[in-house]
């Protein structure tokens, strides 16, 4: 009915004008979960509450790998939530992994950022583009334990995804890989990596090409976990490390999709794995205000609850009103995936996760620097939202890109 009020009153403008006027003024999103998200929330609310919450403080003070829970969490089958059932996934949609990665957040950031990653930037990525061999290969035992990484991140290449070094030669029937990643989460324990290299510098990013690669394979190469300590950075269950690959012969199977179609994979996947860090930024938005919350109602000062205080009521609210428009944001875009939709859902819900930990932090004064209160973890899960996944500046410039791209003002 809008749409066809909307072509009626605009009789004068061509087509093409319309439909972008269609696209901008969408408005069938809906918030309401139907049944099987709803069963997914409950699952990992009941899974997050019971086992992972409590663990979460002692896996991040002793940089544990969180082994038992994403053990746990595979039998749950949030390992493949969007998997087909083929192999051996729950065959969901993105917004039921969405709500499953915020939910495990809220309890671990550590863990909610293994599943994300696993989920939205391997497991998905085979499940959607690869061949009946590679799922196979490549999908099959990721949906029964083993985990799955992303290589795309260099030493000279982050943001500058165009720019990556590693090198892909074809010899026959096989590819050689040379080169190093940086930051590659989950690979000390992970068992396979997707892998971007040049076939040919000169075409910056048309040259590029994706492979499936198995960590064991020979000539891969797994630095130490990357040192994650101090005020600026969390997660220290979750692990990244370095991987070179020196002389890695693949056979041509092991290449996903067309050489040359290395970028259009990374991006498209990105838009998804950004909606990955959304959620797990929303959960560990929300989980800094539910510490915040839990502390005032207990904390006398001035002979009354924190609560009282004004200044402490005004800082819950803008919590809340963060915590609020970023999942918002992040269900949007789970539901109506577009790079738009994921930049400006990644960049507003780091955003809303770094400004609501740093509350936490306040409410809970003194003790919101101590070890044994969940505010400092949570000030420092919530600064990497803003990095990894990409930049906070880039997705800002993203969207402006596609906000002006709707409007012909490029
Ligand atoms: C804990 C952790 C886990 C990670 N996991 C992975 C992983 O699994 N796989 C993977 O491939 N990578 C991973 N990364 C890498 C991560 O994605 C990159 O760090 C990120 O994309 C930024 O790249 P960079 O560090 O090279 O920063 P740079 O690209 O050098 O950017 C540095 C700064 O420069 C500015 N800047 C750069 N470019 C622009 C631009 N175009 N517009 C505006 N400002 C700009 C921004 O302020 C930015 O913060 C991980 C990183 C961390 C910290």
């Amino acid at each position: 009915m809008v749409a066809s009020a909307l072509l009626n009153s605009t009789k004068s403008i061509n087509l093409t004008q319309c439909m972008k006027v269609l696209v901008t003024q969408n408005r069938s999103f809906t918030s309401h979960l139907n049944e099987q998200q709803l069963a997914v929330q409950e699952l990992a609310r009941n899974y997050t509450n019971q086992y992972l919450k409590p663990r979460a403080s002692q896996l991040d003070l002793q940089g544990r790998f969180p082994f038992d829970e994403i053990k746990h969490i595979t039998k749950l089958g949030l390992m493949g939530a969007c998997v087909d059932e083929k192999y051996g996934g729950l065959g969901h949609d993105y917004l039921s992994l969405a709500i499953a990665v915020e939910e495990l957040s809220r309890g671990c950031a550590s863990t909610g950022m293994i599943v994300s990653i696993h989920n939205f930037l391997y497991a998905n990525l085979v499940n959607e583009q690869g061949t009946p061999e590679q799922k196979e290969r490549f999908l099959s035992d990721f949906t029964k334990g083993s985990i799955g990484c992303f290589a795309l991140s260099e030493p000279d290449a982050g943001s500058d995804v165009a720019n990556i070094k590693t090198t892909a030669r074809r010899d026959g029937d096989y590819w050689i890989l040379n080169g190093k990643k940086s930051w590659v989460t989950s690979a000390v324990e992970g068992s396979a990596t997707a892998v971007f290299a040049t076939f040919d510098p000169e075409l910056r990013h048309k040259g590029l090409a994706c492979f499936l690669v198995p960590l064991d394979a020979e000539g891969v190469f797994r630095g130490k976990k990357e040192p994650l300590m101090g005020v600026s950075s969390g997660h220290r269950a979750a692990t990244a490390c370095d991987l070179t690959l020196d002389d890695v012969r693949l056979p041509a199977s092991c290449l996903l999709g067309q050489a040359g179609d290395g970028f259009r994979i990374a991006m498209r996947q990105l838009d998804q794995g950004r909606i990955g860090i959304a959620a797990h930024a929303v959960g560990i938005a929300q989980a800094s205000l539910d510490t915040a919350i839990a502390y005032a109602k207990e904390r006398v000062a001035f002979g009354r609850s924190l609560t009282a205080l004004p200044s402490v009521k005004d800082r819950l609210a803008d919590m809340c009103i963060l915590v609020e428009s970023a999942r918002l944001l992040t269900w949007r875009a789970a539901a109506h995936v577009h790079s738009k939709h994921s930049a400006m859902a990644k960049y507003a819900a780091g955003r809303a996760a770094a400004a609501a930990a740093a509350h936490c932090v306040q409410v809970l004064g003194g003790r919101g620097l101590s070890t044994r209160y969940d505010a400092e973890r949570h000030y420092r899960d919530a600064r990497g939202t803003q990095i990894y996944g990409g930049v906070a500046d880039v997705q800002k410039r993203l969207v402006g890109h596609f906000l002006l791209k709707e409007h012909d003002a490029l």
